[in-house]
């Protein structure tokens, strides 16, 4: 790590003097801030304190020889929470660890996992066969992180510990030995869900030893991929089951709200939490960012405020300017190369040597051209770069000066888990939030103690989703018949669409339970990393070059024409995009414009599920039809938000069947909030998007993963009516939050709204990028009188 640090402070010298490059982060931040044009843009600065760890002896169960082998890579005793952790599943209690940033998570797996191996078994009592462990992550790059981690303990070696990685690069001599004789497999769900389940005859050996099963960054599994993953997990229990295994669950979190629920609701089974968290912490500070408001105009002559990207892009150059080893988080993909290419411009205007100091990293490249940057990365010949998401697990970059996340991440835990790359021992570090001109970080920024206080914020999931239960019902059909008890384990609705799926020719039912009779793989049905469809291509005109795909849900808002995709710091626009055939074709332009696609949407009640009551009003959670349709697009300029002008565009609606919140009013709470009749309809748009805004902070979504409708009167409702749904088939689970924290969410919409200092709305409190009426009518000091006549007092 050292070394890699070494290289790189030796990129080309910063202009200023030697001495300012040793200058406290933290220092350095405020006197950014406290230059004239900053004065108000550092919102709160909280110093985090070092906190002491709490070691504790280790496990009386542990071999002495694992003991040592610890000891040796410098851990001389485990903090109290790993402990904890590990003697809970030595127990076989299935448990979850959910504590900070590099708290050592891991130890709450490996302790039990390699006593297990190299012990021979688990605790007495057990099927004495040869055990094994299986290590799931959410991405490869950090499956491989733990093996190396796995690695440095095993030293020379330990008898009875073979680990082994399986993935889709894995060389088929490795997963051949892996399959004979690997006890530690590291994998992760997709390899899990496309080879070693339907091969699972093949891997009867480890499945048949299976004594724990780790599943790493859990959080990580949310919306609609967590709903997946979580059918994956209960098909791999089945599995488990057929074999003689009976393996403990040891899950490990970000700090969220209800760990234990999250991770209940991923295994299928009751799991404990662990959340004391034992482990020393060096000290911090969080900074919030607020970028001032400008000159310029927005729509309907709202102020609009300075940009994310631009402020971001400027503090970045600065702290790289005084050799600060930054790291900026974006969570758009060209947001991450604008802040990239407009930080190197302003460091080359300084010293044209600089301008190679920083670059962008995103996800969503091939893998080829990813491949290339994470080297230069770790290669150290970069100080900053400018990342989106894709960073944020697996890549081994720790021990930054300073971390800059443009933008809230869209969860708690993702905001800590890149803030926590900043920071060593010994050294002082500073995280910054540079909020967006948005609802939620707005009101973030404003109340720090959302941020510094206990999580709210839940991972949710939808496992009995019919869209994400059906294609892996097949699945596990093919894997193995499925009987009425298997269907349990799927969940409550899994009879109900084991009905459909025969009656759809599907699946056959025979005396011995149901099968897979076709020829194809079941498991195709589903790709658990996309919300459904067929990707769109994204093809360059001249030569035909495939650049990359978009998923099939996002295209008609990604690559219509006219929009304006990078890639790899090139700038194109779309020239055409054909919907029969999937591809997008571009071409390289220099426009300083991004574009926002506009939705106009109409919903349909299909079903109550559930309701409350409050007063006369009431709050609804059931299932919707929703019929949207992109019907232009918003050109703004790329670092100001300036908006250009919009354009039209004539796509087909699109159809969804889903999940929505909604709350309703009678028309005497209407006539009793004091709005005029004329201004009603703008009232409860305006507190549709604010509500939209603010979800995120209690279910791990993003606002572009739900979507809402307002009416005065609608015609299934026969009342005011303001829905919030999730936009992905069948739901994710964010809506079902948003109905079980329905006081909190809009209680928290209503204080947002009135601490924004606009007079009319802006975009930091009631407008909304992707409104398909053009932000119109919107009325925000209505919003907050529905509201007050809405919650409950
Ligand atoms: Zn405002
Ligand atoms: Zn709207």
């Amino acid at each position: 790590m050292h070394a890699r640090l070494g290289r790189i402070i030796s990129i080309p010298a910063p202009t200023p003097p030697l001495a300012a490059r040793t200058a406290d982060p933290v220092a350095l931040l405020q006197a950014l801030a406290s230059q004239g044009v900053r004065t108000g843009r550092l919102r709160h600065l909280e110093r985090i304190p070092a906190r002491e760890g709490r070691p504790v002896p280790w496990p009386t169960w542990m071999p002495d020889q694992l003991v040592q082998r610890f000891r040796a890579t410098g851990v001389e005793w485990p903090w109290s929470h790993q402990v904890d952790t590990a003697d809970r599943a030595w127990g076989g209690q299935h448990v979850v660890v959910s504590t900070g940033t590099a708290s050592g998570k891991s130890m709450g797996y490996l302790l039990p996992g390699l006593s297990a191996l190299a012990s021979g078994g688990k605790p007495a009592g057990r099927r004495a066969r040869a055990p094994t462990v299986l290590y799931v992550a959410p991405t490869k790059a950090l499956a491989h992180d733990q093996l190396a981690t796995l690695g440095d303990v095993l030293g020379s070696g330990l008898a009875g510990v073979r680990p082994a990685a399986v993935d889709g690069d894995t060389p088929r001599t490795e997963r051949d030995w892996a399959r004979e004789h690997a006890t530690w497999v590291v994998t992760n769900p997709d390899m899990l869900h496309r080879s070693v389940l339907p091969a699972h005859t093949r891997w009867a050996r480890l499945l048949s030893g299976l004594s724990y099963v780790a599943v790493d960054e859990c959080h990580y599994y949310r919306g609609v991929f967590g709903s997946h993953v979580a059918q994956v997990l209960r098909r791999l229990r089945r599995l488990a089951a057929h074999y003689g295994a009976d393996p403990t669950f040891v899950l490990a979190s970000a700090t969220v709200a209800d760990p234990d629920v999250c991770a209940s609701t991923l295994t299928g089974l009751p799991v404990a939490a662990v959340t004391d968290d034992g482990a020393p912490r060096g000290a911090g500070a969080l900074a919030l960012w607020e970028p001032p408001l400008t000159e310029l105009t927005g729509e309907h002559g709202a102020p609009t405020r300075r940009s994310a990207a631009a402020e971001t892009a400027e503090l970045l150059a600065d702290l790289v300017l005084d050799g600060m080893r930054t790291l900026a988080f974006v969570r758009s993909r060209r947001g991450a190369e604008t802040v990239a290419l407009s930080a190197a411009r302003q460091l080359a205007a300084v010293d044209p040597e600089l301008g190679t100091a920083v670059a962008a990293y995103r996800g969503g490249y091939l893998p080829e051209d990813r491949r290339a940057l994470e080297a230069e990365l770790k290669a150290g010949r970069l100080l900053g770069a400018a990342a989106t998401n894709a960073l944020e697990l697996g890549i081994d970059l720790v021990g930054l000066d300073a971390v800059l996340v443009a933008g809230f991440p869209g969860t708690r835990a993702a905001l800590w888990q890149q803030l926590g790359r900043a920071g060593r021992r010994g050294r002082s570090s500073v995280g910054v939030l540079v909020a967006r001109d948005d609802p939620l970080d707005t009101y973030l920024v404003r109340h720090p103690q959302a941020l510094l206080g206990r999580p709210v914020e839940a991972t949710v999931s939808d496992p009995d989703n019919p869209y994400v239960l059906g294609p892996h019902l097949c699945a596990a059909a093919q894997e193995l018949a499925l009987t009425e008890a298997d269907a349990e384990l799927f969940g409550s609705r899994a009879l109900d669409e084991l009905a459909r799926l025969e009656a759809e020719g599907k699946l056959r039912r025979r005396p011995r339970g149901w099968f897979w009779t076709r020829r194809e793989r079941a498991c195709d049905l589903a790709d658990i990393r996309s919300t459904g469809g067929v990707p769109v291509q994204i093809v360059q005109r001249s030569d035909g070059r495939l650049l990359g795909t978009v998923d099939a849900g996002s295209a008609h808002t990604a690559v219509h024409r006219g929009a304006v995709h990078l890639h790899q710091g090139r700038l194109y626009v779309v020239t055409d995009l054909d919907l029969t055939t999937s591809v997008a074709v571009v071409e390289p332009a220099e426009p300083d414009w991004t574009t926002t696609a506009r939705e106009v949407t109409d919903i349909e009640v299909v079903a109550r599920r559930e309701a409350r009551a409050w007063g006369a009003a009431e709050v609804v959670l059931g299932e919707v039809q929703v019929t949207s349709q992109v019907v232009g697009f918003l050109r703004r300029r790329i670092l100001t938000g300036e908006v250009l002008g919009e354009e039209s565009l004539d796509l087909p609606p699109r159809h969804l069947t889903t999940t929505a919140v909604w709350w309703t009013l009678d028309a005497g709470q209407v006539a009793a909030s004091g709005v005029d009749t004329r201004d009603v309809p703008g009232a409860a748009h305006a507190a549709e998007h604010a509500s939209i805004g603010l979800l995120p902070l209690f279910a791990t979504c993003d606002r572009w993963d739900i979507g809402g409708v307002s009416t005065a009167l609608h015609r299934d409702t026969g009342r005011l009516t303001v829905f919030v749904y999730d936009g992905h088939p069948g739901g994710a689970g964010f809506a079902q939050r948003g109905y079980t924290v329905a006081e909190p969410w809009l209680g928290t919409t209503r204080a947002a709204i009135m601490s924004c200092e606009c007079r009319d709305g802006c975009p930091s409190c009631v407008q909304s990028p992707k409104c398909g009426n053009g932000n119109e009518p919107l009325d925000k000091a209505g919003a907050v009188a529905l509201l007050n006549v809405l919650l409950p007092r």
